[in-house]
């Protein structure tokens, strides 16, 4: 199926989840939701750009005059959305408002600016405003055909940065150094942005979002090399694996095969029908029978799409079932303060009756030369 048959259904199935919500309309400003309602991607400006999606009626997208060509371009004009450019001097909340007309209830995008929210309560004080992520959650958590393959081309583009990785993580280095490197390889594999490089090397690893330091990388070192970026589909990548300078210190070893173990267990465990906590728990249940369930400090992953970190989040307390097409990361990790810290990530797809993998790299303990 292409983006564009994707595009009419995901509108269609929005405004029936909101119906089911028993909310009057939607307003989506410049995010990953209007991308994923509309394929157009605007930048999230100070001018309002706004797609007004009521229930029932005819979906608008309120645009400045300025950036009409580039919404027209957009699939959105296909997609029979009506463009409603605004001139500089005109008020366009007020214009929002006038299209909405009469509202009990309007859903407001997760991430619309504070200022974009307090105007459009300004303009229409007796509409209550509730958050669309409820509604929309449920459509982007499922993944179509063609946004799984987007994100396996985005997982292959990150497997082949981190192949390349004993060109840059080298003794001698800063990981500020090997961090611009990989950076730049982000782009020639394969992404428009770079979303984040963590190089944390030694202690630096004991720290889950370290990013990169001035801190030379020496012989023995273990390296935690975490990254991502966003390809021109709008599709993002997460990557995690550890390496080493040499030798390993033997404390580390101990626990990487531990952390390698849980990584698996989570991985056969995930299938349609588990809940996402119950993926935690399969990784979490391996890392604490061996003494280390205190130095596993955060959740086991998140769901991937248009954003790095979307639902479902695979985290105690979740108990969403999984379902064919939802795609999240599994990223146990083991972290001991002052020391060390290893953890081990991929990016996995539920498939019909079990899970697949879109990074392939090797996972054991990556050693590199000194
Ligand atoms: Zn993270
Ligand atoms: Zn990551
Ligand atoms: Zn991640």
């Amino acid at each position: 199926m292409s983006d564009h048959e994707d595009l009419g259904e995901r509108i269609t199935l929005a405004r029936r989840g909101l119906v089911q919500a028993g909310i009057d309309a939607l307003l989506v400003t410049p995010g990953a939701d209007l991308r994923y309602l509309t394929g157009y991607h605007a930048l999230p400006l100070e001018r309002l750009t706004c797609l007004v999606l009521p229930a029932k009626g005819g979906p608008s997208m309120v645009v400045p005059a300025l950036e009409e060509p580039a919404a027209q371009a957009s699939p959105i004009s296909r997609l029979g959305v009506q463009i409603v450019p605004w001139q500089e001097t005109e008020d366009p909340v007020a214009l929002v408002s006038r299209l909405l007309g009469n509202t009990n209830i309007v859903a407001l995008d997760d991430h619309m600016w504070a200022e974009k929210v307090l105007r459009l309560r300004a303009a229409m004080p007796n509409t209550t405003q509730v958050l669309a992520g409820p509604v929309l959650r449920h459509l982007r958590m499922r993944k179509s055909t063609a946004e799984i393959q987007a994100l396996r081309s985005a997982g292959s583009a990150i497997d082949r940065v981190h192949a390349r990785m004993a060109q840059w993580l080298q003794v001698g280095r800063t990981e500020r150094e090997v961090g611009h490197d990989i950076a730049d390889a982000i782009i020639a594999e394969g992404h428009e942005r770079v979303d984040f490089v963590i190089v944390a090397s030694g202690p630096n690893g004991a720290s889950p979002h370290a990013e990169v330091s001035d801190r030379v990388i020496e012989a023995g070192d273990t390296v935690v090399v975490d990254i991502g970026g966003t390809t021109e589909r709008g599709y993002c990548s997460d990557e995690t694996r550890t390496y080493c300078l040499g030798n390993a210190p033997a404390d580390f070893s101990e626990y990487y095969a531990v952390l390698l173990q849980a990584q698996l267990a989570a991985c056969e465990h995930a299938r349609p029908g588990a809940t996402a906590e119950s993926v935690d728990a399969a990784a979490r249940d391996v890392i604490a029978a061996a003494g280390y369930g205190e130095a596993f400090l955060h959740r086991t992953g998140h769901g991937i799409g248009l954003e790095t970190h979307e639902d479902p989040y695979i985290v105690a307390g979740n108990s969403t079932l999984l379902e064919p097409g939802m795609a999240f990361s599994i990223e146990p990790g083991i972290y001991l303060p002052g020391k060390h810290g290893a953890r081990i990530e991929d990016i996995v797809v539920v498939t019909d009756d079990g899970i697949e993998r879109l990074n392939l790299r090797p996972r054991e303990l990556a050693v590199l030369p000194t």
